[in-house]
């Protein structure tokens, strides 16, 4: 495990930060009316890239002067490792370049965060055998909880790059087409089990035309963000089939506003856990390819008290994001810079460890306690839902911001 990396920004140097020298994410800011451009968090600072690039500190071709990361992301892990390089000499303890770099020093307090990269496709998983096991077992039973490929091939399904937001975005409950098992037609309606799923997201920064190796997969693979990838149950239950979700999947996907790229996350990789079965050789993983990812969930309803209703940890996953975008790639399918690949929600094998509504009220059956003595099955207009995790060192931790979202009520339809 490395060390603190020590900064003139004694903010960085805090063991409570999210953002010390060992992180430097990536991300999108304005402040006031300024036109929104690349930011680098370090401590409560935001480090305005765009502007050190125009004035000669920084050169990276223009691409940093861009309202997103996506025109980086494509220069390659060279140019990625040359930038990170240069920042954490410069923000370094004792760096000549201080005095220089201070003019263009932001209080992270003082600037609104927009999307960090231009979502260009989003593919969501379902890598969590804990996860994948309850759903399976409330939607068909215990003997057919885990589908029979699910060991073999990571499930994933074609998503909305869309309906991807950052956080602080407001999400409107969804109306949707319901069937309960005890209706005898089905009915329109706003979603009455209107839900989250914690999950990670895997950014392709380097795009691929045909099939590429778990390896490869590792070496394009950007870095990563927070990612809620909201859900209606009642809507899924009724069109799941045979196609998979479709429109309860598409009302929003809330991502956190900072990139940690794969460098940041260097000390934190671990491996996926035993195989039941082993995999075959398309799936095989040359190193440890999952991150030690410490993951939260808190609930705070409108005007009341934050609870936290899940902790757990990305090392929980049974496919790696490597695994899942080499196994996209073996159809011949073409993978482009700013690719958004979701883990699948993350579950571990406790109740508090599950990273879903429905898995930790077991639909609807078993409402949770919250702080106060209000009880939640599903979301209710007006909660706050947030997710937090940091990779833990050695005196420091590695965050990625907070990923929030509040759920406002339904909109009547035209
Ligand atoms: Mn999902």
């Amino acid at each position: 495990m490395s060390d603190l990396i020590k900064s003139w920004v004694t903010s960085a140097n805090s063991a409570q930060t999210q953002f010390p020298l060992n992180n430097l994410p990536y991300g999108v800011f304005s402040v006031g009316e300024t036109a929104p451009r690349c930011g680098v968090a370090i401590g409560d600072l935001i480090l305005d890239v765009a502007t050190l690039e125009d004035v000669g500190v920084l050169s990276f071709g223009g691409t940093l002067q861009s309202a997103s990361w996506n025109a980086f992301m494509a220069l390659g892990p060279r140019a990625w490792g040359k930038l990170r390089n240069e920042l954490t000499q410069m923000l370094k303890d004792g760096s000549a370049q201080q005095s220089e770099l201070e003019l263009h020093l932001v209080p992270m307090a003082d600037a609104q965060l927009h999307m960090p990269f231009i979502v260009t496709e989003f593919t969501d998983f379902y890598a969590s055998k804990h996860h994948a096991t309850n759903v399976g077992t409330m939607f068909r039973g215990a003997e057919n909880a885990l589908p029979p490929n699910w060991l073999h091939i990571p499930i994933g399904y074609n998503g909305r790059a869309s309906s991807v937001v950052v956080s602080g975005t407001d999400v409107t409950r969804p109306h949707g087409q319901l069937k309960g098992p005890n209706d005898d037609l089905p009915r329109f309606a706003p979603s009455a089990r209107f839900d989250i799923e914690l999950e990670m997201g895997a950014i392709v920064g380097q795009p691929s035309n045909g099939p590429i190796s778990v390896a490869r997969a590792f070496e394009n693979i950007f870095g990563y963000v927070l990612l809620n990838d909201w859900s209606a149950r009642d809507i899924q239950a009724w069109e799941y089939q045979p196609l998979g979700p479709f429109q309860a999947k598409a009302t929003a996907t809330t991502i956190s506003p900072w990139i940690v790229t794969t460098a940041a996350l260097e000390p934190f990789r671990t491996s996926t856990p035993e195989r039941e079965t082993p995999l075959l050789s398309h799936l095989h993983e040359p190193g440890p390819m999952l991150y030690d990812l410490e993951l939260e969930v808190s609930l705070t309803p409108g005007g009341g008290a934050e609870s936290t209703i899940v902790r757990t940890n990305y090392a929980e996953m049974y496919y790696s994001a490597p695994q899942q975008l080499a196994h996209h790639t073996t159809s011949g399918c073409p993978m482009r810079v700013g690719d958004l690949l979701g883990s699948g929600t993350i579950s571990g094998p406790h109740r508090e460890s599950r990273g879903s509504f429905l898995e930790l009220s077991w639909g609807g059956k078993d409402p949770l306690q919250l702080e106060g003595g209000t009880t939640r099955s599903f979301i209710e207009d007006g909660d706050l839902l947030t997710l937090k995790g940091a990779a833990n060192g050695d005196g420091y931790r590695i965050g990625f911001g907070n990923c929030s979202g509040t759920v406002r009520p339904a909109i009547d339809l035209p």
